[in-house]
């Protein structure tokens, strides 16, 4: 009897579309991509997205250090652990000179760019306070350095201002893409369109823009998902930097760590960054710290399925403990050196090498530009 041809697997013809033909795929079939748990097709996802990114970005991972400069914060997200009104957390700013000697530490390491991030302010000292650090870093280190920033939303005089200090990345994560979700997860003063609109801001302000999602929340589809990698696509960005979703005790979402399930977490935050890297192609992606949380090798995994970013840690060890956005956060006990050491050890690992002294701009901005 004639054997009938093996009906063809759904999963692996997108999966070869999305690696041939990406802009044909509709926010459907990225949300079957985002669905895949069957192993070998999960294997042949990270493997197309891999191919992709080696051709489009190449496996140069590139290192922005960061700092955790402040954790004042004047918002209220629910799922923060930094948010304003948890009074367990010890409140800290770091000094311009505390600041400087962490950039002046990443130059010296080779580091091509740093990260200042923090909690939300925009009131005059904290605008100023920022202009001061950014002039004293980019004289500390001959202008060399790149320097990203991560302090939330702000007026676009502000983000003005601080352009023309010195800082030329900004990240602003949307959180998700769909309003009502974003909603759910924060006061009612929290504005989704502001959000939304300062992307467009940092964007007219000279910035490369990056943006991201928290991945796996509660409420979130897979069809938000999707959703989310449409809304990068249409920005045209850069940089993304989203990661996991982790519960923090002392916060409003605390109580979903009684079901959170780290693996399947893990997972769906590895299945968004290769299928981003499948649409997206040319920009920078960001392994993030919160996969490293989930697992000891989070973060290489991450650069497996298509990320080529990672941020180190650069902030001094005495700080670590009171910048915990998400309980579990790693290297609460290392220094700069220690993570540096270990990252070194992970990245050799998987056979890729490290960017030293280059900034490592996404081909998508330089192609633009
Ligand atoms: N205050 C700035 C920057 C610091 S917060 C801002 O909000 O933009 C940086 C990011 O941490 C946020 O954008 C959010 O996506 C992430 N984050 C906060 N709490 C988290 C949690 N519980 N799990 C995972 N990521 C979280
Ligand atoms: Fe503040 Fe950012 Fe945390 Fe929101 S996510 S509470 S703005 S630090």
């Amino acid at each position: 009897m004639a054997t009938l041809p093996e009906e063809p697997d759904v999963s692996r013809i997108l999966i070869d579309r999305a690696e041939h033909d990406p802009t044909s795929l509709t926010r459907d079939e990225l949300a079957t991509l985002l669905a895949i748990t069957d192993p070998l097709d999960l294997r042949l996802l990270h493997a197309a997205a891999y191919r992709v990114k080696a051709a489009e970005v190449g496996t140069t991972v590139y290192f922005r250090g960061i700092v955790e400069f402040s954790n004042l914060c004047v918002k209220n997200c629910d799922y923060c652990g930094i948010r304003r009104d948890n009074q367990a957390v010890e409140r800290y700013a770091m000094s311009v000179e505390e600041i400087v000697a962490a950039a002046r530490w990443a130059h010296a390491g080779g580091y091509g760019s740093m990260v200042l991030q923090s909690g939300e302010r925009s009131d005059e000292a904290f605008v100023a306070i920022v202009v001061e650090t950014l002039r004293a870093i980019h004289d500390a280190t001959g202008g060399e350095l790149g320097i990203t920033l991560s302090l939330g939303e702000q007026s676009p005089a502000t983000l003005r201002r601080w352009h023309d200090a010195g800082a030329h990345r900004y990240l602003l994560r949307i959180e998700s893409s769909n309003p009502a979700l974003y909603a759910s997860l924060h006061p009612e003063d929290h504005d989704w369109a502001a959000r939304r609109a300062c992307l467009d801001h940092l964007r007219a302000a000279g910035y490369q823009v990056g943006t991201g999602v928290m991945i796996g929340l509660p409420g979130q589809s897979l069809f938000d998902l999707a959703d989310d990698l449409l809304f990068f696509r249409d920005l045209d960005l850069d940089m993304i930097g989203m990661g996991p979703f982790i519960p923090h005790a002392d916060t409003p979402l605390g109580h979903l760590a009684a079901s959170f399930d780290a693996e399947a977490q893990l997972e769906l935050g590895l299945r968004m960054i290769a299928v981003a890297r499948l649409l997206l192609r040319d920009v920078n992606i960001a392994s993030t710290t919160a996969l490293q949380a989930l697992a000891p090798t989070g973060r290489e995994l991450g650069l497996l399925a298509g990320a080529n970013i990672i941020m180190p840690n650069i902030t001094d060890t005495k700080y670590r403990r009171a910048y915990q956005l998400y309980d579990g956060k790693p290297c609460l006990d290392e220094n700069g050196d220690q993570c540096r050491d270990c990252l070194e050890r992970r990245i050799a690992a998987i056979g890729e090498t490290i960017g030293y002294g280059a900034r490592g701009d996404s081909p998508r901005f330089r192609k633009r530009a």
